[in-house]
């Protein structure tokens, strides 16, 4: 359907990000396919296309030779409009082709924000937007990422979810679909969705009934089938050197929010930040290889021609080997315009020995860490154990080492917090800006504090909180600002980037809420809603007014989901969804926050029994693994 989208493309913004074409794009014959996947990321292009998950899943299923997978993204609004104007509906980029078309579309979410844009790819795919209401011509609309260890808000909408890794449960869900299409596709849709909730780590929303009780909490949530599990499991893929994607690389061909290649050294965190999501689902902590590593750095770049390697994870220094990966890789590119680089969140002076070793290639930049909370107290809470000291100690290293700029990321609205945690930011950075003054002797020093609202997520200790109120947190960052600038000769020196709290409020409702929210987000998007992850177009007073308008006959309300602390025996509309977390060891921890004890990193102490390993039947694995970084002679020679 190319002819019909070109016409429209001289008419809207960034064209270029619909045509497809890119370099290791497939585009497979459609006839010949048994089974044939469209994988969506819910954002525009530019930020869809670098995504790992997207990319790993693409190419998985396209090395199967009966299997073709094309990729769509959110459509810019300018296109939309036209799009519904000349009835052109939501399409692949590889092949253009309608998304209606194929058998199965697999949506990743990274964030919630997102689920408007599921509704317009949905409504211009021509796909009924409820579940219920679609039959056997339509696709089956599957959720993965890290959205979908509660998709209950989008449960109306899905036909099923993907909990934990995709890699092995997309394989057995297109052999689920391709046997099933062999078979002459008996019982029809609801046969071929019994058989998918069959496979481990898939959920269907379709399969439980909620119940809930006068004062608006869940009363249970109980399967109405026996095919199904009463909790699903999630999914781990545990050895990732068997899965080195992508080998191929995607190289967008309109700007991108990463134009680099991602090689990811290691899955899972064990740190335990209590705020942390990703940290908590992904557990356990599993290692690429340094030799696999090294091999998927080399073939990526000969694939991609990118000049540039991100060695990507949640908390990148932690690798057991990250010194040997980084001289090695550092080495080996030398003298070849190739350049690492890292997410460093560590707070020690390691992290500075790798920024130096990393920065040897390439230019040398700003220097980001994350210590979460501004003061030593409600660092203890959030688990996040950074000394004042130690920040200070490294930093001044940093900047005797030649850096000149520092990042600092902070949250507020945690658990606990005072105004007084918040105005201990401007502190911190006031420090940060004179302990660089006397590493370097220079006043041109700089310090950016780039801060979020916290919002609880579920399966981690921090689901049972009370979020902070919007108004709450502006005051308190209000309260930094002025802080900040109370000293001139240093305050000049620091940024401070935020933005408003409301946000965050409307991504606390779709991350803790429940089936009753799936109201709210389709009068949202009915009454124009898209794009809610970008400032721009995102509209607090549209999610209020739909709150009020879809909640208030339940008795429950936005405040009802986000601002209320949870007791420890309420049913979450997560509850049977298995994390692999212990739901007591998550409470225990967060009564263990409320009190200010820390806990330690099990990768470097023993077990503490948050219940991950023993329920999945796995380990946490880290080296030395005592392989190499092959081939070893520096490729600039
Ligand atoms: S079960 Fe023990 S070793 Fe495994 S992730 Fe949890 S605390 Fe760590």
């Amino acid at each position: 359907m190319f002819e019909q989208l070109e016409f429209l493309l001289p008419l809207v913004s960034k064209p270029v990000q619909y045509v497809g074409g890119e370099l290791n794009a497939t585009v497979k014959d459609w006839d010949t396919a048994a089974v044939r996947w469209a994988l969506m990321y819910p954002d525009a292009y530019e930020v869809g296309l670098p995504n790992q998950g997207i990319m790993i899943l693409y190419e998985v299923l396209n090395e199967l030779p009966d299997v073709l997978a094309e990729r769509t993204y959110a459509v810019w609004p300018d296109l939309e409009k036209l799009m519904r104007e000349h009835r052109v509906p939501q399409f692949t980029v590889d092949s253009h082709r309608p998304v209606g078309d194929f058998d199965l579309l697999g949506v990743s979410f990274a964030t919630e924000l997102g689920y408007t844009n599921l509704l317009t790819a949905l409504d211009l795919a021509g796909i009924p937007l409820h579940a219920a209401q679609r039959t056997d011509d339509h696709p089956m609309v599957i959720a993965g990422g890290h959205a979908a260890f509660n998709p209950e808000p989008i449960a109306d909408f899905i036909d099923a979810a993907v909990l934990g890794d995709g890699e092995e449960a997309v394989l057995e869900i297109t052999d689920a679909v391709r046997e099933w299409k062999a078979q002459g596709q008996p019982g029809g849709r609801a046969e071929l969705l019994s058989r998918l909730g069959e496979v481990d780590g898939v959920y269907l929303p379709g399969a439980y009934d909620v119940s809930y009780l006068p004062d608006g909490r869940i009363a249970e949530i109980v399967r109405n089938t026996e095919r199904v599990a009463h909790r699903v499991a999630k999914r781990t893929t545990m050895d990732l050197d068997e899965w080195p994607y992508p080998k191929q690389p995607l190289v967008p061909i309109a700007e991108s929010v990463h134009e680099r290649m991602s090689v990811e050294i290691f899955r899972g965190c064990t740190r335990g930040c209590r705020f942390c999501q990703a940290g908590m689902i992904t557990r356990p902590v599993r290692e690429r290889s340094i030799q696999g590593i090294g091999e998927m750095v080399e073939q990526g770049l000969k694939a991609s021609g990118f000049s540039e390697v991100g060695l990507l994870s949640l908390s990148s220094a932690d690798h057991s080997e990250i010194r040997e990966i980084t001289q090695g890789l550092a080495d080996r590119y030398e003298g070849t315009g190739t350049g690492l680089s890292l997410p460093s969140t560590r707070v020690d002076a390691f992290n500075i020995d790798l920024a130096n070793e990393i920065s040897r290639n390439g230019r040398r930049s700003g220097l980001t860490f994350a210590p979460e909370g501004g003061s030593e107290r409600i660092r203890r809470v959030i688990n996040k154990m950074v000394s004042e000291e130690d920040l200070i100690r490294t930093v001044a290293t940093a900047f005797g080492a030649g850096w000149r700029q520092v990042k600092l990321y902070f949250m507020c609205g945690l658990p606990t917090e005072t105004d007084d945690d918040v105005v201990q930011i401007a502190h911190m950075a006031h420090r940060v800006i004179r302990a660089g003054r006397e590493a370097t002797g220079s006043k041109d020093i700089r310090c950016t504090i780039s801060i979020g609202a916290f919002v609880p997520k579920p399966h981690t200790p921090f689901q049972w909180a009370a979020q902070e109120h919007p108004d709450i947190v502006d005051s308190r960052l209000r309260k930094l600002r002025v802080e900040i600038n109370s000293d001139r000769r240093l305050g000049r020196n620091v940024g401070m980037r935020y933005h408003d709290g409301k946000p965050a409020l409307i991504e606390g409702l779709l991350s803790r809420g429940d089936r009753r929210v799936g109201r709210v987000i389709e009068r949202v998007w009915r009454d124009g809603g898209r794009f809610d992850g970008w400032s721009e177009h995102f509209s607090y007073h549209r999610w209020v007014a739909a709150c009020t308008a879809e909640l208030a006959c339940l008795g429950v309300s936005l405040e009802w989901f986000t601002t209320r602390e949870r007791g420890r025996d309420e049913v979450l509309p997560w509850d049977h969804l298995d994390s692999g977390l212990d739901k007591d060891w998550l409470w225990d921890d967060w009564q263990d926050a409320l009190s200010g004890r820390e806990q330690d990193d099990c990768r470097w102490t023993p077990c503490f029994d948050c219940g991950v390993c023993p329920s999945m039947g796995t380990d946490i694995q880290v080296g030395p693994s005592g392989r190499q970084l092959l081939p070893i002679s520096p490729a600039g020679r």
